[in-house]
């Protein structure tokens, strides 16, 4: 009865979608209630008779939901409650993508491109990310094979690590991390392995530690690198990096996923005068085994648009095309045809965003080193994340402290163990000054309340 209304459903909504207008018929529409309806009324019956629920996949029960989008949800029902909150828990830029990012998206929709495009992306925006990256990083891709577009840089995070490792191996994570790097390497099989940092170091990686890790794992598959970092804000010198790509240079086995999401947002300078971070992949023998994600959520305001994209040798850019291709097709074209036109945006537009930020930051270390017992002892320099320690409080429970600021001075933070580092709270700066303001004072005043 229940296939029988869904085959209805099935054969109505085939006839319908022939016509060039189309709305789903209402005949359409009741077959498919009938058929929801009945299935839901059946839970399945074993053939003893028994009646068992339907479990959920395994896999679910190792998997944490992100405590970002916990606090957030709280904010958003404060804020439904008529209650206003401080929130500086979001990781999105708060300036607007350029004008003409804008007019190239209702362009493409009004010349009518709103169809599905070539799997890796259109050919013009894998062109445009190609020269991108060769004029500003040095790394040379061929765009047909080596470079795929999909729906934000986390999705390119996933199918990386889909396409490089699975069940039996170890995805190198150095903590603080980005929660999402965890939970993705248990999502495809593989057993994440906490690479532990220190304070001391900006909570970069230690090129020893990072060589006993490795020696002590031989199933390591992926070494995870977020330069710069959420939530730290460090960033890995050239030198630093040249030093890592000499420890992997004695383990052959391991491939470097380095998201550079970042890595338009950084605070000091080189020789020439430009704010810059060194791609991993620019670094000599590290091309064929370094997988580069970036994209346009936080370089230029985009987080809506859903636009990321992979750069790697052919053989993983190929495997993450395949598993686009079963997942979700391709990355929206009318977002593609935005990214085509933020590739073009002027440098002076960056250049502003970096200056502002800059100050934002500085404003923010500024007050946070008036405040007792809190500490940032590595200025972070690029991001827009700080992460103080604030163990002295709450004897470390930074998760309560988080909880207990948000109810009693509505300012929201996330707490810094959902990063793997506990005893500290991510305080995300790319809000407008007035709110930093009003979020530096809640902060200093519920903290000298505990002392
Ligand atoms: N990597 C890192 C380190 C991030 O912080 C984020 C966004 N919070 C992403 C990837 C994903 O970005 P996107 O919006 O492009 O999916």
């Amino acid at each position: 009865m229940k296939q029988s209304s869904l085959v209805a459903a099935a054969v109505l909504l085939s006839h319908s979608s022939r016509s060039a207008a189309f709305s789903p018929p209402s005949a359409f529409l009741h077959s498919l209630r009938t058929a929801s309806k009945s299935l839901h009324e059946h839970p399945v019956a074993a053939s003893n008779g028994i009646q068992h629920e339907p479990s959920l996949n395994p896999l679910l029960s190792q998997i944490k939901p992100s405590k970002t989008v916990e606090i957030f949800s709280l904010v958003k029902q404060m804020e439904a409650d008529g209650q206003t909150v401080t929130s500086l828990c979001v990781g999105e830029p708060d300036f607007k993508p350029p004008l003409s990012v804008l007019q190239a998206a209702s362009d493409a929709m009004m010349a009518g491109q709103t169809t599905y495009t070539a799997v890796t992306g259109t050919v013009e925006l894998r062109r445009g990310i190609a020269d991108d990256l060769k004029r500003r990083k040095g790394t040379e891709y061929n765009p047909l094979t080596e470079i795929v577009v999909g729906n934000g840089a986390k999705q390119c995070v996933y199918q990386g690590l889909l396409a490089a490792c699975g069940s039996g191996d170890e995805v190198i994570i150095p903590a603080p991390y980005w929660p999402s790097y965890p939970e993705m390497a248990l999502l495809v099989g593989a057993t994440p392995v906490i690479l532990e940092t220190a304070v001391q170091d900006g909570y970069l990686i230690n090129p020893t530690s990072l060589d006993e890790c490795l020696a002590t794992h031989p199933k390591a598959k992926v070494l995870m690198l977020c330069n710069p970092s959420n939530p730290t804000g460090g960033v890995h010198s050239t030198q630093l990096l040249q030093q890592i790509a000499k420890v992997l240079e004695k383990y052959p086995n391991v491939i470097v996923i380095a998201d550079e999401i970042y890595e338009r947002l950084v605070y000091t300078q080189d020789d020439n005068g430009s704010a810059t971070v060194t791609s991993f992949a620019s670094l000599p023998n590290m091309f064929q085994r370094t997988i580069t994600i970036n994209g346009f959520s936080k370089s230029h305001a985009m987080t809506g648009f859903r636009l990321g994209y992979l750069a790697a040798p052919s053989k993983y850019a190929k495997a993450a095309s395949v598993l686009q291709g079963q997942i979700t097709s391709c990355a929206s074209s009318v977002s593609q045809a935005a990214g085509v036109a933020a590739l073009q945006v002027e440098e002076e537009w960056f250049d502003n965003n970096v200056e502002v930020m800059k100050q934002k930051r500085n404003y923010v270390l500024g007050e946070l080193s008036k405040m007792k017992n809190v500490s940032v002892t590595v200025p972070p320099n690029g991001a827009f994340y700080v992460l103080p320690d604030v163990s002295s409080y709450y004897d470390g429970d930074d998760t309560q402290l988080c909880l207990d600021l948000l109810k009693e001075k509505k300012l929201a933070l996330v707490p810094g163990s959902s990063f793997g580092a506990a005893g500290t709270v991510r305080i995300s700066y790319a809000t407008s000054m007035e709110e930093l303001e009003v979020a530096m004072r809640k902060l200093g005043e519920f903290l000298d309340g505990l002392l």
